[in-house]
């Protein structure tokens, strides 16, 4: 078998988005992952049985845009769902109001899976992770082009400290992190919603109602952590259940406590400002992801992917 020319480090939606746009150009990239799984911030995790979404909330898709075909792929084989386009908006004491948006998507299997499926046809190593990566060459391997798919502070801890592209990236003090705090309850005793924007909360920034996302209606909540209380907890996720449980009770009105609750760190959660380029190409490293557009979004990290392959495509 030919040796693959270019090397993917990183299996979340743009790095996988990369390897199909180079695998439509008939060039066979090797697409690595450090986790167990591809997915990377689009995470679902089986807790007590059932698959909870850790990461990314939901998604949108641009009417039109090459993700919208994508999108439309999925939903015709039942693998992602329209969920809905009124996301309620809350301060620390309740929710406010609602408010109508774009159609936001999820997927009843986890968005995990979606990952999964865009990438067949792709051989994802799992549970390699990269330690050096320089003009023309990989942890000793040699490949023409190396694309870093992953938030910048991660890319730029691979590169050398010369390295002109280093100095484009963020140090990570431009990203923001959270901690996902899952919480199933024993009864629905909230008035319906499906998602909230929580502003002006010291302890959450949005809650999700994950049984009514995935459409099994499991008594499940999914909290985000603001970037301040995630960074008190970043060493001991589990010390940011306790405010989370208590910030759910005052936002909903519940008295009783949840059965069952599960914490996960996002060290770089999102990015807090974008690189205006869609992806950087230098000297045969690239560079995509979430920060490589208009704003942070799942969506923009499908797009940075499959520009930077059609890119490297194009030679
Ligand atoms: C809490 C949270 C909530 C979010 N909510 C939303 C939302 O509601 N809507 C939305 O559109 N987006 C949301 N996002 C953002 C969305 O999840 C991301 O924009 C998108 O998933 C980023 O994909 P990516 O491929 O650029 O990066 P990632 O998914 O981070 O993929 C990077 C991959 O690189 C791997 N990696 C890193 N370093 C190495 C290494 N050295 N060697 C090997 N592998 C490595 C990682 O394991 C990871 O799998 C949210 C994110 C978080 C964390």
């Amino acid at each position: 078998m030919q040796k693959p020319s270019v090397l993917i480090v990183g299996a979340g939606i743009a790095g996988v988005a990369c390897a199909q746009a180079l695998r439509s150009a008939g060039i066979t990239a090797r697409i690595v992952d450090r986790g167990r799984r591809a997915g990377g911030r689009m995470a679902s995790r089986t807790i007590n049985g059932r698959t909870v979404d850790l990461g990314a909330a939901y998604f949108t898709a641009e009417p039109g845009s090459g993700f919208a075909g994508v999108v439309d792929g999925w939903v015709e084989r039942g693998l992602a769902r329209p969920w809905t386009d009124t996301i309620a908006v809350a301060g620390p004491d309740g929710i406010q109001r609602s408010s109508t948006g774009p159609m936001r998507y999820a997927a009843p299997s986890g968005l995990r899976g979606l990952v999964v499926d865009l990438a067949t046809g792709l051989e994802v190593e799992q549970g390699i992770t990269i330690e050096h990566v320089a003009p023309g060459e990989a942890d000793g391997e040699r490949y023409d082009t190396e694309v870093l798919a992953m938030p910048d502070p991660q890319a730029r801890r691979l590169l050398d400290e010369a390295s002109t592209l280093r100095e484009k990236l963020d140090d990570g003090s431009g990203w923001a992190p959270s901690i996902a705090v899952v919480l199933e309850w024993a009864s629905r005793e909230w008035e319906p919603f499906h998602a909230a924007f929580v502003n002006d909360a010291p302890t959450l920034s949005s809650l999700a109602d994950d049984g009514d996302r995935r459409g099994d209606g499991a008594n499940v909540l999914v909290a985000h952590t603001t970037a301040e209380l995630a960074l008190e907890h970043l060493d001991d996720p589990d010390r940011a259940i306790a405010p989370a449980i208590e910030a759910v009770q005052r936002l909903l009105s519940l008295k009783d406590a949840p059965l069952h609750s599960f914490a996960h760190r996002w060290t770089f959660a999102r990015p807090t400002s974008q690189h205006a380029e869609p992806f950087q190409l230098d000297d045969g490293i690239g560079v995509c992801g979430d920060a490589w557009g208009e704003r942070s979004s799942v969506a923009t990290a499908w797009a940075s992917g499959d520009a930077l392959g059609r890119a490297i495509a194009a030679g």
